[in-house]
């Protein structure tokens, strides 16, 4: 991730439904992000010419849990839950192979200007750095968190001790939970055991703990504030990759699929989110694309412009050809239903101006609202065949 490495990464591209399309506005939206998760192993899984082999020269444990004579068979094994029901009852996007592209257009290719990209709309070259500098840029996060509804029922949280200035928490007032306490003030045995497992876990990282307990807190949140929108950042991925080892990136990719699994599982269990939340799944930047520079990511490594993005919605969309925006005009979709008479998000109409930086942003915004390409008929171009299309998404998930 980030901070003391190389400069790195970048980041996103979504789906929105088409303006006008006929839709059913989900009321929550839970967002979660694989910090420099390849498109290589989302759609293709493990590659062989990554394995470390045992001195005897026969594949070693991670191949031998990862590695299937198919691209569609490794994927599946790697990803189950991202192949066996978002692919199925969803999209995933960002596929070459199948003449898809998502990618960002930070040119920088590391996390904070990613996730600047991802939730202020547009890429900012003051954002140029993965310091922890108070974001200039009004995050769709902090935008809804000030809308009727949705005021104190907004909640992030991510190992990364940069998420609160990403969100710019002195300003936004969000309910950020980071670094070795996950669980912003505990209120009960259960928070306070997470907030426990986390520092009594190796301080392997010197910014915070391991994804567990984070997913464990943000959990623990859906369940006691039910909050419309969550957010989760998972970053050993990229820890990992920096690391060199490629075992532990593709269990690590592995286990965040789990947790997308057990976060969709909690939601569909319970009456306030069940049939009624959209999630979006998506990374902030790619890595090198060769056995020599796939740790890497950032200016100097091109390749990881290159992303990928899902999402899983609960309702029926009604013959709908899917257009390409960023996660932000699909967060404003989805969770406002709002496109306005201009086919304009409201995020983009009624987004708060009056200070420099949200006039700034809100214009490249409004005036650039595709951050991935559109071919004549609004599709992401090419058309990515990876999703369901027309009309032919199953309307409930089961
Ligand atoms: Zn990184």
């Amino acid at each position: 991730m980030r901070t003391w490495t190389l400069g790195i990464a970048l980041a996103l591209a979504v789906v929105s439904l088409r303006p006008g399309a006929a839709q059913t506005p989900a009321r929550n939206v839970v967002v979660i992000t694989i910090d420099g998760l390849r498109w290589q192993e989302m759609f293709t899984g493990a590659g062989r010419e990554y394995f470390k082999k045992e001195k005897s020269g026969e594949p070693g444990p991670a191949e031998k849990r990862f590695w299937r004579e198919t691209a569609d068979e490794r994927r599946e094994a790697l990803l189950p839950f991202m192949w066996g029901t978002i692919a199925a009852k969803g999209q995933i996007f960002g596929d070459p192979s199948n003449g898809g592209r998502a990618h960002l257009t930070n040119g920088l290719w590391f996390s904070y200007p990613g996730y600047n990209e991802m939730f202020s709309g547009a890429a900012d070259p003051r954002v140029d750095s993965n310091d922890k500098v108070p974001n200039p840029n009004v995050t769709v996060f902090e935008w809804l968190n000030t809308r009727p509804g949705f005021q104190g029922r907004v909640a992030a949280f991510g190992s990364w001790d940069v998420l609160p200035f990403i969100l710019n928490v002195g300003r936004s007032h969000l309910t950020v939970g980071s670094g070795f306490a996950p669980v912003p003030l505990p209120k009960t045995d259960r928070e306070r055991a997470i907030n426990e497992l986390a520092a009594d876990l190796p301080p392997y990282w010197d910014y915070g703990p391991f994804d567990a307990p984070i997913v464990y807190a943000a959990l623990e949140r859906l369940r006691t504030d039910k909050p419309r929108v969550l957010y989760i950042m998972l970053g050993e991925s990229d820890e990992w990759a920096h690391a060199g080892r490629y075992d532990l990136y593709l269990d690590s990719a592995f286990r965040a699929d789990r947790f997308i699994h057990r976060v969709w599982d909690t939601l569909q269990s319970m009456p306030e989110y069940a049939n009624q939340t959209t999630l979006l799944v998506t990374t902030d930047h790619g890595r090198g694309a060769t056995t020599s520079d796939w740790t890497d990511h950032g200016a100097k490594v091109p390749a990881a412009e290159s992303t990928w993005s899902s999402r899983l919605h609960f309702a029926c969309i009604t013959r709908s050809p899917l257009s390409a925006a960023n996660v932000t005009r699909t967060l404003h979709a989805r969770v406002t239903g709002g496109w306005g008479a201009s086919g304009r998000p409201n995020y983009c109409r009624e987004r708060p101006i009056g200070s420099p930086e949200t006039i700034s942003s809100t214009r490249r915004f409004c005036c650039r609202p595709a951050l991935v390409r559109f071919d004549a008929t609004g599709w992401l171009a090419p058309r990515p065949d990876v999703a369901t299309v027309a009309g032919e998404i199953p309307c409930r998930i089961r």
